[in-house]
This record gives C-alpha cells, sequence and structure tokens, in this order.
C-alpha cells in the first residue's frame, strides 16, 4: 500500500473507538493526524501523543461536530497551524436506542445532527481544499445500517440511509477533482457504542449468532480498509459503501 506520507488526515471522534484506531492506523501509514474530540479531552490527547510517538505530527482539537460553527473553527484552526485537510474521516456518531413513539425532539436533532449534518459539513469545508489541491480523501464511517434498518433505533439507520446519499451525491459531482468520496460500513463492533447492550451475555449471543463470521469486530477490524481507501491504491473508488460486518447484512 502506498504510503501516505505528507498528507493531513482528521478524524472526527478520534479520542476512543473506531475513530481512535482509524486515527492510529493513519499514522501507522505516514499521515500526520487531527484528533478530533466533543468532551474528552484526555482520551483525544493521549491518542495524539501515541502518534507523534510514531514521529508524525498530531493535535487533538475540540468540536462538536453538531454546530457548524464549531466545525468552522476547527477547520479554521487546522488549516492555520497544519494545512489544508488531504484525508477527512466523518466517523463521530451516536446511537441512541429507543422505539420509534419514545424519540422526543431534542434526541431526533441531537442524532441527525452529529451523524448527518456534522458529517456534511465537515465534508463541505475538506472538499472545498481538496478541489484546489487536486487531490482528497472523504471517508464517512456510516454503518450497515445504511442499507438496512436496526429495529432498535430508527433515528440512527435514517441517519446512515442520509450518509449513503450524502457521500454518493458528493462523489458525483467531486470525483472529477482527484477526491474519493466512500463509506465504510461496519457491522457489531465492540466500543463504548454498544458497551452496555453487549454487557448481557444473551443480548451478546444473540448479536453473535446473526452474524456469518461467528465473532464481534473490534475497532482495529476497521480501521485498515480506511487507511486503504486513503490511499493512492485506491484512486478508482469513489461512491462506494464498503461493508466490513462479517457478512450481517446477509
Ligand atoms: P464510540 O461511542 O466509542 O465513538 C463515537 C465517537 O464520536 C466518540 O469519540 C464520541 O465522543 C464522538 N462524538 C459523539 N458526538 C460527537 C460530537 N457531537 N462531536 C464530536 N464527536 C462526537 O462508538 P464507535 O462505535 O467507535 O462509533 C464510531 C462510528 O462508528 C459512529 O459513527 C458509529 O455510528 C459507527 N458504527 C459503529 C458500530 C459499532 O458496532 N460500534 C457499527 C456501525 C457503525
Amino acid at each position: 500500500m502506498s504510503s501516505l506520507e505528507g498528507k493531513l488526515a482528521l478524524v472526527t471522534g478520534a479520542g476512543r473507538g473506531i475513530g481512535r484506531a482509524i486515527a492510529l492506523d493513519l499514522a501507522r501509514a505516514g499521515a500526520d493526524v487531527v484528533v478530533n474530540y466533543s468532551r474528552s479531552r484526555q482520551q483525544a490527547e493521549e491518542v495524539a501523543r501515541q502518534i507523534e510517538a510514531m514521529g508524525r505530527r498530531a493535535a487533538a482539537v475540540q468540536a462538536d461536530v453538531s454546530q457548524k460553527a464549531d466545525i468552522d473553527r476547527m477547520f479554521d484552526t487546522v488549516e492555520a497551524d497544519f494545512g489544508p485537510v488531504n484525508i477527512l474521516v466523518n466517523n463521530a456518531g451516536i446511537e441512541p436506542r429507543a422505539d420509534v413513539c419514545d424519540f422526543d425532539e431534542a434526541t431526533y436533532d441531537a442524532v441527525m445532527n452529529t451523524n448527518l449534518k456534522g458529517a456534511f459539513f465537515c465534508a463541505q469545508r475538506a472538499l472545498r481544499t481538496m478541489r484546489q489541491a487536486g487531490w482528497g480523501r472523504v471517508i464517512s464511517v456510516s454503518s450497515l445500517h445504511e442499507l438496512t434498518p436496526t429495529g432498535f433505533s430508527a433515528l440512527y439507520g435514517m441517519s446512515k440511509g442520509g450518509m449513503a446519499l450524502m457521500m454518493r451525491e458528493m462523489a458525483k459531482t467531486y470525483s472529477r477533482y482527484g477526491i474519493t468520496i466512500n463509506n465504510v460500513c461496519p457491522g457489531a463492533t465492540r466500543t463504548d457504542i454498544n458497551r452496555k447492550v453487549l454487557a448481557d451475555p444473551a443480548y451478546e449471543a444473540k448479536v453473535v449468532e446473526k452474524i456469518p463470521a461467528g465473532f464481534i469486530a473490534e475497532p482495529e477490524d476497521i480501521a485498515p480498509t480506511v487507511t486503504f481507501l486513503a490511499s493512492n491504491a485506491a484512486r478508482y473508488i469513489t461512491g462506494a459503501s464498503i461493508f466490513i460486518d462479517g457478512g450481517l447484512w446477509l
């Protein structure tokens, strides 16, 4: 795989879970990495220190991606301190679970604003400078639920379904500028997003039973595909949703 040396990556929600694994993997491939976080500064700084220990440049930058003003402040800071973002990974996401009839307006707004609006406006900022540079990567961490309903969080499924069309809209008009735009779609992956539900062994057994590969993924099972999509080896892949789900969607 070609090296990402000299490229600047920004990964949202990268203090833990899948985002952390992606930030570290991109750094291993040679990229400098901006580690975005919303609230947990210490975790993000720890990830940034690990990246610096690999000899790369890194910084933990706060922004709540559900707020466009925060996104603009983050990009202004990053562009001033590091230069334009070459690889954007939209990873930040939330997944509140409830029955369709029990979701309130605040939860609706939080899910859509974090998962969909945040990804859109981060991509918008990144695409502007990528178009000028004639090279760029926008990779969004969507979900197998961009294709199939969840049965436990309609809002989450709706937001990820939106991410599928967001990515294809952008890929159709921006791939001509040397930019590729793709989604990775994890299946069940062991992180804080599902720690509570997977703590019930009976629930975990039910989930595993549905996965043809027979096990729940770790964040490190997701990250290498993002690094591949960021590389020049993947220059002809755009507008794709790549499922990393052990066959769960089947
Ligand atoms: P996680 O809860 O560990 O990570 C989510 C990250 O997003 C956290 O760092 C959190 O602080 C950050 N975040 C949340 N709201 C934010 C905001 N407003 N601004 C900035 N950051 C914010 O869970 P994860 O599983 O690592 O989730 C990462 C992505 O993977 C999400 O988009 C999620 O939907 C997706 N995903 C996860 C699974 C899974 O089974 N774990 C499956 C499919 C997709």
